[in-house]
């Protein structure tokens, strides 16, 4: 009898050989690729729990900013960047983006950032002074690593940026089952858990970029989970699951750059959890499912390359002194923050803000595919609404671009009450149930602009390649 090995090569993957892409699309793209190690060279605060008051103790896997450039045959160029970052508020990205902009010329238009959100990685902060749970010393060294982390950011796609050579593009789409939805209903209400019937996007978007004699030089792939294998005890630093996804593609494919872009992930978190070898496996299970679509017929990504900024204004929710008063004394210790800074303002004559500018970005490749970049912590109902807004076929709807500004809830979940409606991170408001209804109209305009149709999308999908 033969006996199965004992343990697949699940974590560490056999360097291979990715077979030609089968797109018989002419080379109509080019493409520019860079990566940089971020890994802080001092000790950082991490991110994500706010019960962590100390920096990392130990790196269990190095952690990457990459870029790729893109542009089409008319010149049309655009960057989509990626990072094991907890996030990049506006405060970060947008001086980045003029500084960017200043080196190469790039448009805000044609800058996307983005972040796995990663709770294994360090906190980005520009104040120098301690705060609750934060030391002086930590306060500063966290200031050197953002500013020292700008630098790199900015290095990274001025490389890509030179780098530029002709590519084919061609896209798929798989999935990952361990996207688990967290809210989970109990009778004290709903509480981060586990909801196994609750909706989730376990849908694993892919990229696949060539050089035009088919050889594969990068893969941008997507989940819509949290970065949130590893818990609040965890002082580890890595990548958590698409860390060791992009690392199992990368070890795979020698020489191929592997990028990761987080979805709507802003209700779901990996299930199980909590141990670094849980990370690894839902990382490796990741990457196996990426390279098994990239090893498929993938459809071919033709241009023109339409490029579309604009922002959401969206509403927040009116509020009292009357209805603060007992929230700042009494809800959930993630409310009381806003709760208390939102009665502060109002006790001191200030007007609270009515809306929040949420940046959007819809970018149109062709007829072959259309990505829609949320900012914020999006929960899953985004994508169905994004889906019935502009057709399903042939979109890419990613959360957790170009500004981290808290969680963005849908009219249900603020129904339904729970963690996602902790309102704004700078504690200013909580969104309104009319939030999904001002984003799904910026959305439908700004497709619009690049030409994106459900029509068009139907049409596209009836004629193209199963
Ligand atoms: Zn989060």
């Amino acid at each position: 009898m033969k006996t199965a090995p004992l343990f697949a090569a699940w974590i560490v993957a056999a360097a291979v050989a990715l077979p030609p892409s089968f797109s018989a699309a002419e080379t109509e793209w080019k493409a520019g690729l860079a990566s940089v190690k971020i890994t802080p060279e001092m000790p950082v605060m991490m991110s994500g729990y706010a019960n962590r008051i100390r920096p990392f103790e130990r790196v269990e896997q190095h952690i990457y900013a990459k870029a790729i450039v893109l542009e089409d045959r008319n010149g049309h160029r655009a960057v989509i960047v990626t990072s094991d970052l907890i996030g990049m508020p506006s405060w970060f990205a947008e001086p980045l983006a003029e500084q960017i902009g200043a080196k190469t010329g790039l448009k805000r238009e044609q800058i996307m950032f983005t972040w796995a959100h990663n709770h294994a990685g360090p906190s980005l902060s520009m104040k120098e002074a301690p705060g609750p749970g934060v030391a002086l010393t930590d306060a500063k060294n966290r200031v050197v690593y953002t500013k020292w982390l700008q630098q790199r950011l900015l290095e990274l796609v001025v490389n890509a940026n030179t780098r530029l050579e002709s590519a084919k593009l061609s896209h798929g789409r798989g999935v990952a089952m361990f996207v688990m939805n967290r809210r989970e209903f109990t009778l004290k209400g709903v509480i981060l858990g586990v909801n196994p019937q609750g909706p989730a996007d376990r849908s694993v978007p892919v990229l696949r970029i060539d050089s035009p004699d088919g050889k594969p030089r990068a893969i941008l792939f997507g989940a819509a989970s949290h970065n949130t294998t590893l818990g609040s005890k965890n002082y580890d630093l890595c990548g958590d699951y698409a860390g060791f996804a992009q690392h199992y593609l990368e070890s795979k494919y020698p020489g191929v750059q592997a990028m990761f872009m987080l979805g709507c992930a802003g209700d779901a978190n990996p299930y199980p959890r909590d141990t670094m070898e849980a990370t690894k496996e839902h990382g490796a299970t990741l990457g196996r499912e990426v390279a098994r679509v990239v090893e498929t017929k993938l459809r071919p990504i033709g241009g023109p390359l339409k490029l579309v900024f604009g922002h959401a204004d969206v509403p927040l929710m009116p509020m009292t002194k009357a209805e603060l008063a007992p929230l700042a004394a009494n809800s959930p210790s993630w409310q009381i923050g806003n709760a208390k800074q939102m009665l502060a303002m109002l006790e001191r004559g200030e007007k609270l803000p009515t809306h929040f500018r949420a940046p959007i970005a819809v970018w149109q490749f062709g007829t072959d595919l259309t990505m829609v970049a949320l900012s914020g912590e999006v929960v899953v109902d985004y994508v169905y609404f994004v889906e019935k807004a502009l057709g399903p076929l042939n979109l890419w709807v990613a959360g957790y671009t170009n500004d981290g500004f808290g969680y963005l809830p849908s009219a249900r979940v603020i129904a339904e009450g729970g963690y996602e409606n902790r309102g704004l991170s700078s504690g200013d408001g909580w969104f309104a149930p009319e939030a999904q209804d001002a984003i799904v109209a910026k959305v439908k305009e700004l497709a619009r602009q690049v030409g994106r149709s459900s029509d068009a999308a139907r049409l596209s999908a009836a004629v193209a390649p199963r």
